[in-house]
């Protein structure tokens, strides 16, 4: 899908530091996109104070300026629904809790999440740290940052470090080629991983500069974040591209979504694409218990048989792994295909349904 530039020169458009310049954050510049109905615009007032609203143009461009339930719009522009949830929490991982120091979260003995800035290029409805996204008291300065590096080096089991926020490529190339070599230079830290919704809301900001950062810092992932196909544009695509010709394996971590994703054929089609774009879908994560995300999360039995019909549909590695976050670390939510023990045989179910007896006695044969 081609995304409307609305008149912008293509020098600009293209332009990152342009894109973040110009951010959409109010509803008069709403409406020169779309033509916001009476709840979005009650909800953009009622929401101002505990998770007001960013938009790129970009990502505007993507919007359906005449479908109020458009997947797109629905992920970055408020609802009134937001404020009917009986059960979400700010902190449903207790992330605070998990923090040794400031932004550094450890749920595993070897790896760790850093959260190195409070900022993104916009702000999804559903994100899981809305309690720190856009908020100054989460904002990481260089002395924090150092802190979180302290601590980093000061404990040898951490061999696996997520930069994340935030998004971490909002970073200047300059701040992120200096946080890359700080802790490229701890001998225990054997790969950084970067988790950056940017390929899909700004995908101008992978520029060859930025893959010439990255390259020097391998082995560098990155998992981006997809949740629907027509987010997979030409722009998302060669963003994609640039990574990857940089050595950078780009992996992708969706949520699932009602109204946005948990219909079979769109999941199919999201996770194909990605597929043509080499980018390996790599977590579905069930929405959590996050709070105004009621309107957004699906039962688990639901997203379970999603999954299980995919199986068999499509290419094995286009399946995403459906798991749920919890506080003690990630779930699978994978269907029960093992149905038990024969005796020798093991007995599962195969992707059509039928009874499969594996032989597989408990002790070695001769
Ligand atoms: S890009 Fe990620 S961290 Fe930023 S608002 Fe969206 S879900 Fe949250």
């Amino acid at each position: 899908m081609s995304v409307r530039h609305a008149g912008v020169p293509d020098v600009q458009w293209s332009d990152w530091t342009w894109q973040m310049r110009n951010r959409i954050r109010d509803v008069g510049a709403l409406a020169h996109w779309i033509d916001p109905t009476d709840d979005e615009r009650r909800a953009i007032e009622a929401l101002a104070d505990r998770f007001h609203f960013v938009i790129t143009p970009y990502y505007a461009g993507l919007m359906d300026p005449g479908d109020p339930e458009c997947p797109i719009r629905r992920q970055v522009v408020p609802r009134l629904a937001e404020l009917h949830d009986a059960y979400g929490v700010a902190d449903p991982l207790d992330e605070v809790a998990h923090s040794p120091v400031k932004n550094v979260i450890r749920v595993y003995p070897d790896r760790i999440a850093f959260c190195v800035n409070n900022e993104c290029a916009l702000y999804c409805r559903f994100c899981l740290r809305k309690r720190m996204v856009g908020d100054d008291e989460w904002s990481m300065k260089k002395r924090e940052l150092e802190e979180g590096l302290a601590w980093i080096r000061r404990t040898p089991q951490i061999r696996d470090v997520l930069l994340t926020g935030g998004d971490p490529l909002v970073f200047s190339d300059e701040r992120l080629d200096w946080l890359l070599a700080e802790l490229r230079a701890i001998r225990h830290v054997e790969i950084v991983r970067l988790g950056s919704r940017l390929p899909v809301t700004l995908p101008f900001r992978v520029t060859d500069a930025l893959c010439r950062v990255l390259e020097k810092h391998h082995p560098i992932w990155l998992n981006t974040h997809f949740n629907h196909p027509r987010e997979l544009t030409p722009e998302a695509a060669a963003a994609c591209d640039r990574l990857l010709r940089a050595g950078v394996p780009v992996g992708n971590q969706s949520v699932l979504l009602r109204g946005i994703n948990d219909d079979r054929q769109t999941m199919k089609a999201l996770c194909e694409g990605l597929v043509r774009m080499r980018v390996r879908p790599y977590y579905c994560y069930q929405a959590q218990l996050l709070e105004g995300t009621a309107h957004f999360r699906v039962p688990i039995e639901e997203g379970v048989a999603l999954f299980r019909w995919m199986r068999g549909r499509t290419s094995g590695f286009a399946i995403p792994l459906y798991v749920l976050d919890t506080p003690h670390g990630k779930v699978p939510l994978t269907h029960a295909y093992v149905r038990g023990r024969e005796g020798d045989a093991v007995v599962v179910e195969t992707c059509d349904g039928r009874t499969w007896r594996e032989r597989n006695p408990r002790a070695a044969e001769d």
